[in-house]
């Protein structure tokens, strides 16, 4: 683990109420030791390093996030795990992530959550404490269905089950979780079954909603690090993949409008909620007279 220095990390964001809807966003932590084999933090626009799997610490963090916390003009909701995973392996004895928390509470501003581990469950307690006054949720990035896919496309993150499990446990301490399937890797988990087992579960294990996006994006290294690991697990993906999108950025899957149908009527099926914005407004609504308020400290 190495440290990097940070000038700032708490960034302002424009809302998108068709995805997660946050205002602010923060990564502690740069690089990420998961593994996944389609990671577009990978890439060059996020780093400049050829080791993206060791992780880095931004120095002296919980500091200048408490600085810029404090100087907002406007409370909002904070991201978290956008381009880093904020639940690393590291941050079991770290816990900065945790800390980082403890500020957003103390400054009265919500909480996004993006991850794909089960340590997230660790900090149950802080999110209950944050949703007394601001939008809380915590969002599993989970792309297939199955534990033996995810083994090869996702090596080192917590399992499929493992995330469904998390999502059951937060939901049974009236957290708001989220599954977002927000890729698809074509080849491999762009199948009707793996989209309607995905469904499936969100509902069983109590994610409040789920949503779907149909392609994977693809730039510089991250595709050159993805054909390589593919290929150990899927023997001829590399040449398939290649003949099909080239050097896209955007690489669509030839089955997305299938996709996209059996999507939402297993939804609609499952009365599973898919309507980002409805989500949006129902984890929003009723905080508006705390939030957007202008702050005197
Ligand atoms: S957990 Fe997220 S940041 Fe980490 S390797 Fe996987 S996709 Fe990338």
């Amino acid at each position: 683990m190495e440290y990097i220095d940070a000038k700032t990390i708490v960034r302002k964001c424009i809302p998108n109420q068709d995805y997660l809807s946050f205002d602010y966003a923060m990564d502690i932590y740069r690089g990420c030791s998961h593994g996944c084999i389609y990671c577009y933090a990978r890439c060059n626009y996020y780093e400049k390093t050829d080791n993206f799997d060791c992780i880095r610490v931004k120095r002296d963090a919980l500091q200048i996030i408490r600085d810029e916390l404090r100087r907002k003009a406007k409370t909002g909701v904070v991201l978290m795990g956008g381009v880093s995973d904020s639940y690393n392996p590291k941050e079991k004895e770290l816990k900065l992530t945790r800390n980082a928390l403890e500020l957003i509470n103390a400054f009265n501003f919500g909480a996004c959550i993006i991850t794909k581990s089960n340590l997230v469950t660790r900090d149950t307690d802080i999110f209950s404490d944050i949703k007394e006054h601001s939008p809380t949720s915590v969002n599993f990035s989970i792309t297939c269905s199955d534990d033996e896919t995810c083994k090869k496309v996702e090596p080192f993150v917590s399992t499929t089950k493992e995330r469904f499990e998390a999502i059951e446990y937060l939901s049974k301490n009236g957290i708001t979780t989220g599954v977002l399937m927000d890729l698809v890797i074509p080849f491999i988990t762009d199948t009707i079954e793996n989209v309607q087992e995905m469904v499936k579960k969100a509902k069983y294990y109590g994610a409040n909603y789920i949503y779907l996006s149909t392609q994977v994006t693809m730039a510089d290294v991250q595709r050159d690090y993805f054909l390589h690991e593919a290929e150990k697990h899927y023997p001829g993906i590399s040449e398939k993949f290649l003949q099909r999108y080239k050097n896209y950025y955007h690489c669509w899957s030839f089955n997305g409008k299938k996709l996209w149908n059996t999507f939402v009527e297993t939804c609609e099926k499952e009365n599973m909620n898919y309507d980002m914005r409805a989500a949006n407004q129902r984890l929003r609504s009723g905080y508006n007279s705390i939030q957007y308020t202008l702050k005197l400290y």
